[in-house]
């Protein structure tokens, strides 16, 4: 399961946010997930109440914004909506999508004290 080392990248960010902004408690944690990287919201929110036990995020409230991934065709050139990594191109039928938009998972905000 990524989820939890995925999970530790993000407590990582929180220290070093709190290191850099000087706060002692995070409330929330706003976190987009791209529909493409393969990050199962449930799995992130178990992962993530493990990893913040005994931290400066401890019992946060996790919220996941999912955003919807997108591609382009190195064929014709199209930019496609994409619901996964990989796929035919609904203009010409070519598989030479590429993502271009939804393949990250990234701290979006912090509600801190
Ligand atoms: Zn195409």
């Amino acid at each position: 399961m990524h989820e939890m080392s995925l999970a530790e990248s993000v407590l990582e960010i929180i220290e070093d946010s709190a290191r850099a902004q000087d706060f002692r408690r995070v409330r929330r944690v706003v976190l987009e997930i791209g529909e493409l990287a393969a990050v199962e919201p449930d799995a992130m929110r178990f992962c993530f109440d493990a990893v913040m036990r005994g931290t400066l995020a401890e019992g946060a409230e996790l919220q996941i914004v999912e955003t919807p991934g997108a591609g382009r065709c190195g064929q014709c050139g199209a930019t496609v909506a994409m619901q996964e990594r990989y796929g035919l191109c609904p203009d010409c039928g070519s598989a030479a999508l590429q993502v271009t938009v939804g393949e990250r998972m990234r701290v979006q905000d912090l509600l801190v004290e």
